[in-house]
């Protein structure tokens, strides 16, 4: 099995649960002592918020790619950025890398339309829902997004950078999502992306009236096959026309 560098640390809320995630599947598919070979790389995450909140995306793109080299230069086979949001900045990461990185939207895309699903609603950080990368690439899937209203989007980005990365989980947050993606299956989603890996810390399919998509389990899953098979196939990207 090849070694997975991670890029993690945003939050390391999350990082926790893709590294335990990986390790479990491992074990539960291998069994014995087998577990994930990893190389994990954990940024401290207030020089990213800072440089997410000031627009810095060049700088923040430099310094992901520095990390990025970094685990490749340790021995890492391929790379995985453990954020849905700064794949914004994925093809600088991509540009400075030798080995083959694995983009959180494809895998989820992948699921998408493994379900047989086109039009999916998306939660994430202000950043994901409202810019262009994460719907434009799951757009080349041929796979439709709708984001929540303006209300909506402000109360699903508090409750990511007041609550979840910093590991604070409340009923009153989950039964606000769900107010969120109930509005979302009103408005048409077949189904809705967690598209922010720490959402997975409050919400699962029971949250949900439609299939839940959860960016951070889906990414694991695939960095696994990818590590298993050696080289990540990459999928075939269909206009956004196309059904
Ligand atoms: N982990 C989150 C995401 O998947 C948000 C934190 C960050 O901005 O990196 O988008």
């Amino acid at each position: 099995m090849k070694t997975i560098g991670v890029l993690g640390g945003m939050s390391w809320e999350s990082s926790l649960d893709w590294y335990r995630m990986a390790n479990e599947r491992v074990r539960d598919e291998a069994g014995g002592y087998h577990s994930a070979p990893i190389l994990l790389d954990s940024l401290d995450f207030a020089v990213i918020e800072a440089m997410q909140a000031s627009g810095d995306w060049d700088g923040a793109g430099d310094l992901l790619a520095a990390h990025a080299r970094r685990l490749e230069a340790a021995g890492a086979e391929l790379i995985v950025l453990c954020t849905n949001t700064m794949h914004r900045v994925a093809d600088r990461i991509v540009a400075a890398i030798d080995v083959p990185f694995l983009h959180i939207a494809d895998s989820t895309a992948a699921a998408i339309g493994a379900a047989g699903l086109h039009t999916v609603g998306l939660l994430g950080t202000a950043f994901t829902m409202e810019q262009d990368f994460y719907r434009d690439r799951l757009a080349a899937h041929g796979i439709a997004t709708i984001v929540p209203e303006t209300d909506d989007r402000a109360t699903v980005h508090r409750i990511i950078y007041d609550e979840l990365v910093h590991g604070i989980v409340t009923e009153e947050s989950r039964r606000r999502y769900r107010d969120v993606i109930s509005r979302l299956v009103d408005r048409g989603i077949q189904g809705v992306v967690l598209g922010c890996t720490e959402i997975e810390l409050l919400v699962t399919s029971q949250d949900s009236a439609v299939p839940v998509f959860p960016t951070t389990a889906l990414h694991v899953a695939a960095a696994l096959d990818a590590a298993r098979d050696g080289s990540p196939a990459p999928l075939p990207v269909r206009g956004a026309d196309q059904p």
